[in-house]
C-alpha cells in the first residue's frame, strides 16, 4: 500500500492577510525512477483535472510506484475563486490582464553559459548540476528577487519550484469547449501516442511563458547547446500539457479514462512498475504547432457550431451558421463559415453570441495520423 504525503503550500496573500494555499499530495518512491510532477486547474475554471488527480491518487495507492510524485490540485486559488454569476472566470490575472499560464520564468542565456562552463562533465553530473542551476537562477529572479515578483509570476515561481525536481511535468489543463488535445514538445514524439488523447500538437522549443515549456525549454536548450559544441546527450526532463475537455465541466468517469492515460504513460516510462496500463487503440492525429489554426468570426452575431470534434471537415464544409438580428427580413440574416481548408475541429468559442473576430474554432490542418 503507497503512502500518501499530504501538505499545503502558501501561494498567495489576499489585501486582508488571507493566506491562499494549495494542496500538495505527495508519494516517495520504492526506488530512483523518474520523478512527476502533476498540477491541475491554473486556469480556474478549468478543473477536470483536480478530478484526474484524485483518480490518480486512488489508483496509486495500490501500485507500486518507483519515482517520488508530486500532485497539485487546484494550483491557482486566486483564480479559482474569480467568479462572475453563475461562471468562473480565472484565466487572466483580473489586475494585470495576465494569463495566469504565462508567468511562469525562463532564462534563455543559462543553458548556453552552462553548456559553455562545463564541457567536461558526465552526463550524470550534468543533470544533477544543470537542476541546481535552474533552481538557483528562479530562486534569484523570481522568490528572492530584491524588486519582488508580480502576483501571476510569485504564484507560477512556486509551482515552477516543484516542478524543478521532476523528471516528467503533466500540467492538466481543459479547453473552452473542447475535445481531449496533448501539447507534446517535438523532441518527445514517441512519446504522444503513449496517452489516450486523439489530438497532438507537437510544439518547438521556444517559450511563451506557460508551465510546460518553462520545464522543458532548458533542458531542450542545453541538449542543442552541447549538440552545437559535438556533443550529443538526450533532453533530460519531459513536459507535456494535457486538454482534458471543457472548461466548467466535472467527470469522474472521464477522469477514470484519463487516470488510465496517464498510467499507461508513467508505466511505460518506468515510474510505476508492471504491465497493467496500456494505450487504447484509436486513430491519433497530430500537427504542427504553426498549423493549429484559429478561425475568427468574420461578423458579428449569434453561432450555432455545426463541427463535430474529431472528424475531418473537408474544404469549404461548414463549421458554424450564424443568425444576424440586425437583419431578419433579408435574404443574408442567416449565414455560414465554412472550413477554409481540410481541417479537423478541436475546440470552440464557449459562448453562442459573439463580436467579429472573436475566435470560433481551433482546428488542425496539415495533419498526419501517428
Ligand atoms: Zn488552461
Amino acid at each position: 500500500m503507497t503512502t500518501i504525503e499530504h501538505s499545503t503550500l502558501e501561494v498567495a496573500v489576499l489585501a486582508n492577510g488571507q493566506a491562499l494555499s494549495v494542496p500538495v499530495y505527495r508519494i516517495r518512491g520504492e526506488s530512483d525512477g523518474p520523478s512527476v510532477y502533476i498540477q491541475a486547474n491554473m486556469h480556474g475554471a478549468e478543473v477536470q483535472g483536480n478530478a484526474v488527480i484524485y483518480q490518480l491518487l486512488e489508483q496509486f495507492k495500490s501500485l507500486h510506484c518507483l519515482g517520488n510524485i508530486t500532485l497539485v490540485p487546484l494550483a491557482n486559488p486566486i483564480g479559482s475563486n474569480q467568479k462572475s454569476g453563475e461562471f468562473t472566470l480565472g484565466r487572466f490575472d483580473p489586475i494585470t490582464g495576465e494569463n495566469w499560464n504565462r508567468g511562469y520564468h525562463f532564462n534563455k542565456s543559462l543553458p548556453i553559459e552552462f553548456a559553455a562552463d562545463n564541457k567536461q562533465l558526465t552526463n550524470e553530473e550534468i543533470k544533477q548540476k544543470f537542476r541546481q542551476a535552474i533552481i538557483d537562477d528562479l530562486e534569484k529572479n523570481k522568490l528572492n528577487n530584491p524588486y519582488g515578483a508580480k502576483t501571476s509570476q510569485l504564484l507560477c515561481a512556486q509551482l515552477q519550484r516543484m516542478a524543478f525536481d521532476a523528471d516528467i511535468v503533466l500540467d492538466l489543463h481543459t479547453g473552452p469547449i473542447s475535445s481531449r488535445h496533448l501539447y507534446c514538445p517535438e523532441y518527445a514524439k514517441d512519446r504522444a501516442t503513449l496517452f489516450d488523447i486523439p489530438h497532438v500538437l507537437f510544439i518547438p522549443s521556444d517559450f511563451d511563458g506557460a508551465m510546460d515549456e518553462a520545464t522543458f525549454c532548458p533542458w531542450w536548450q542545453l541538449q542543442q547547446a552541447y549538440q552545437a559544441q559535438g556533443r550529443d546527450i538526450d533532453v533530460m526532463v519531459e513536459a507535456f500539457t494535457l486538454e482534458l475537455g471543457s472548461q466548467e465541466w466535472l467527470s469522474l468517469a472521464a477522469a477514470s479514462e484519463d487516470s488510465d492515460s496517464v498510467l499507461s504513460y508513467l508505466q511505460a516510462r518506468g515510474v510505476i512498475k508492471g504491465e497493467v496500463f496500456n494505450p487504447r487503440q484509436m486513430t491519433r492525429y497530430g500537427c504542427m504547432l504553426e498549423h493549429y489554426r484559429a478561425l475568427y468570426a468574420p461578423q458579428s452575431g449569434l453561432v450555432e457550431y455545426l463541427a463535430p470534434f474529431g472528424e475531418i471537415l473537408e474544404e469549404g464544409q461548414p463549421l458554424v451558421q450564424m443568425l444576424h438580428m440586425e437583419r431578419y427580413v433579408d435574404d443574408d440574416c442567416v449565414t455560414q463559415v465554412n472550413a477554409p481548408q481540410r481541417c479537423i475541429p478541436v475546440l470552440h468559442f464557449a459562448s453562442a453570441s459573439v463580436n467579429r473576430g472573436t475566435e470560433l474554432y481551433k482546428v488542425m490542418t496539415n495533419f498526419f495520423t501517428l
